[in-house]
């Protein structure tokens, strides 16, 4: 039998009990932020860290394990469980290169997600794949996976909060993989740019971030073959949809127009779509954002 390290999040404390009954010495760690400069100094001891929940929690279990063994039982399709990569969050967003974990799915853990942390799940790839869709790094290759990705989720935007199905559940983490692939070619950009600030200074996840801006950056970069991927015909038809699809659009409060084109403009990502970024036509963009 082996040692374990279980991270986990409240919502998955009874499901991390019952996988540690198959080891040894199981430690718990219960995660309720992003991961920060602190889990760097977490030394571990046991033989394997399994990680279960949705990106903030396989980001921790990923940059703990550093050369042990790493299982991700995600909760979530946005597809941290797929990347050697993790995000730890601080006055600034880093990137930091892990080992790739052992992916574990469990359906029965997907089937009982919260809506919104279903949306956010959902968001997030989509945004993924929108973004590789329309980046200077585009290959071919890379669209033909963010194509696939769009599509698949284009079937899941109008019921996102009605009963999902094992084969619905398979096919969005389909779609995040494929997103997850995109991405992997091009790298993200502006809405993912902007989207950083957003959950650093208003503690909005990661997701939900993207969610909220997605809308008005599709708009602003008014891609002419994007909206026929759902099967629009206009921008403004696709705009709708997105806003329609986020319920309910969360508000942030007090929401500072200028600190958050200041703080995304520092990325240099947010130049690597298809339209030109600068402080000043971000700041209208996001403007937008704060009215509605
Ligand atoms: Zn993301």
């Amino acid at each position: 039998m082996q040692s374990a390290l279980i991270v986990h999040s409240k919502h998955t404390k009874n499901y991390a009990k019952k996988i540690a009954k198959k080891y040894k010495n199981v430690i718990f760690l219960e995660v309720t932020k992003p991961p920060t400069e602190e889990i760097l100094k977490i030394r571990n001891d046991r033989d394997i860290v399994i990680g279960i929940g949705g990106g903030s929690v396989i980001d921790t279990a990923k940059i703990i394990s550093k050369d042990k063994r790493c299982i991700a039982i995600p909760t979530t399709a946005a597809g941290a469980a797929m990347t050697p990569y993790a995000t730890i969050w601080g006055k600034e967003k880093k990137s930091v290169t892990t080992k790739k974990p052992i992916l574990k799915m469990d359906y029965e853990l997907l089937k009982n997600l919260p809506l919104n942390v279903m949306q956010s799940t959902v968001f997030d790839a989509l945004s993924h794949a929108i973004e590789s869709f329309w980046s200077k790094n585009a290959t071919l290759q890379s669209r033909k996976y963010s194509r696939k990705a769009i599509k698949l989720i284009n079937r899941y935007l109008s019921k996102i909060n009605e009963h999902l199905t094992k084969n619905d559940i398979n096919e969005l983490i389909t779609a995040g993989n494929l997103a997850g692939h995109s991405i992997a070619i091009t790298k993200t950009n502006v809405i993912h740019a902007v989207s950083y600030p957003i959950t650093i200074k208003y503690g909005v996840d990661h997701g939900t971030a993207c969610g909220i801006v997605l809308p008005y950056f599709v708009k602003y970069i008014d891609d002419k073959e994007l909206p026929k991927l759902f099967r629009l015909n206009s921008t403004e038809e696709l705009v709708a949809l997105l806003k329609k699809s986020f319920i309910p659009l969360p508000e942030i409060e007090n929401f500072n127009v200028k600190l958050i084109a200041r703080m995304a403009i520092k990325y240099d990502k947010i130049n690597q779509g298809p339209k030109r970024i600068n402080k000043k036509n971000l700041e209208e963009i996001l403007k937008n954002i704060r009215k509605n």
